[in-house]
């Protein structure tokens, strides 16, 4: 069969989370756009092949629900009331209760499969996008008006801007030259669901132990998600045993208050590491999520930077179109690198920072920061600024993160 050759106004390359959510963005606001994802759309509805939860901020939710799909989110999502940071054998800890700020919960815990079921689901819905799966982008082509993408099966894709939302080993960063500065944290998170006995009542825990913080995220039901920070030698030898001895080594991290524990479902390994592209944008092509960017999940803010970025992008597109401007136009692509630049160092800085200061087992600094997460407990504006933080509440934030509509 003769493939046709295909045109647009945007190119999305990557249907994961934040490259569906930007394509939803724009697709409700009438730019045309196509949506290209190397894997079948199965596969990537198929939520067991991640084991992952993530962690909403309030202002991803705002934007989730300006997209029109937060209520088929909130189906299977767990409100965060409280976080309770520990340190084992200290008794100092830091609490962040919802109630110190307002009526809304801290955030919510959504697991990966119901996330990328109701935003594949919308976007599929929309009559401005198309998406094309599984495909797999080659190459662009950038010119003066506008960039060719080369697909892999020889069609190719014509548009005004090309969006790399291809991940974190992004093959379109590298072919348009952007470097890229990575560390890896000699740590591995292993992922898990768990069930347990007793009620979680909406709290998250974020134990910090000599390998790294251990996570356990109240999911709906009596279950919660877990992100263990392990050291990358010792993760491949919890990875191989058995699923009882697995248990019994987590049951010793987890702790006995929420009764007798159960391993539902597989475990995964994720190697960490903090990585930044040095430029979010080249010619004709715009940077999103973890092509730009992949952070330490001790904070779980990953995918709500991408949110982010996706939401800032999608704004400035947007009003480009309206002012029948170039979107693919250098300005445009200039003015969304300085909108998110600063947001995303500061957030890969922070949960840097974190994870340096917890993860070992040095006397004095240990003392220190105990003494820093009690201080940090007492001195209310401090809190409270951490804690809108946490909640993505603020002024200077992208319209959609804000619950404003970019078509109205
Ligand atoms: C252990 C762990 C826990 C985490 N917890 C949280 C949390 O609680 N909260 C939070 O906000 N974040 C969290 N994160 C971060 C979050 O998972 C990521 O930031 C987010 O998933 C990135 O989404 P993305 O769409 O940018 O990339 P991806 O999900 O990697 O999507 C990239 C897509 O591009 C496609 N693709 C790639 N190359 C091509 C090509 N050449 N052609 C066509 N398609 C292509 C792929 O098939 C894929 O669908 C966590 C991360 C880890 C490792």
């Amino acid at each position: 069969m003769a493939r046709k050759d295909l045109a647009t106004d945007v190119l999305i390359v990557g249907g994961g989370l934040v490259g569906a959510a930007l394509g939803i963005a724009l697709g409700q606001a009438g730019v045309d756009t196509i949506v290209v994802d190397r894997d079948d759309i199965r596969v990537r509805l198929d939520g067991r092949s991640e084991g992952r939860g993530f962690a909403i901020a309030y202002g991803s939710r705002r934007m989730l629900e300006t997209l029109g799909v937060w209520r088929a989110v909130a189906r299977g999502a767990e409100p965060i009331l409280e976080i309770r940071v520990s340190e084992r054998a200290s008794p100092f800890f830091l609490h962040y209760d919802h109630r110190d700020i307002g009526d809304e919960p801290l955030g919510h815990m959504v697991e990966a499969g119901t996330m990328r079921t109701a935003l594949l689901t919308r976007l599929a819905a929309l009559a401005s996008v198309r998406t094309i799966a599984p495909a797999r982008v080659e190459r662009l082509e950038p010119g003066s008006d506008g960039v060719t993408a080369r697909l892999v099966d020889g069609r190719a894709i014509t548009a005004n801007l090309a969006v790399a939302a291809d991940g974190r080993t992004s093959r379109l960063r590298g072919q348009a030259g952007i470097r890229l500065t990575r560390r890896a944290y000699g740590q591995t998170a292993i992922v898990c669901t768990v069930g347990h006995e007793l009620p979680h009542d909406g709290i998250a825990h974020e134990h910090f132990l000599p390998a790294g913080p251990f996570a356990i995220l109240p999911l709906r039901g009596n279950r919660a998600s877990i992100v263990w920070t392990e050291r990358a030698d010792v993760a491949p030898v919890m990875m191989a045993l058995s699923d009882d001895d697995f248990m019994d080594e987590l049951a010793w991290r987890f702790g006995d208050f929420l009764g007798g524990l159960e391993l539902l479902g597989r475990r995964f390994a994720h190697p960490l590491f903090v990585q930044y592209a040095d430029r979010m944008i080249a010619e004709r092509l715009a940077l999103v999520g973890d092509a730009a960017h992949a952070i330490h999940p001790i904070a779980g803010q990953g995918l709500n930077m991408g949110f982010r970025d996706a939401a800032a992008l999608a704004e400035l597109i947007v009003a480009a179109k309206w002012a029948r401007r170039d979107i693919g136009g250098a300005d445009v692509l200039a003015s969304y690198q300085r909108a998110r630049r600063f947001d995303d160092a500061m957030m890969m800085a922070a949960t840097d920072g974190l994870n340096r200061l917890f993860s070992n087992d040095i006397g004095p600094l240990k003392l220190a920061r105990g003494l820093g997460l009690a201080a940090v407990n007492r001195i209310w504006p401090l809190k409270r600024l951490f804690m809108r933080q946490a909640m993505a509440a603020g002024v200077d934030l992208p319209r959609l993160i804000r619950g404003e509509s970019l078509h109205g």
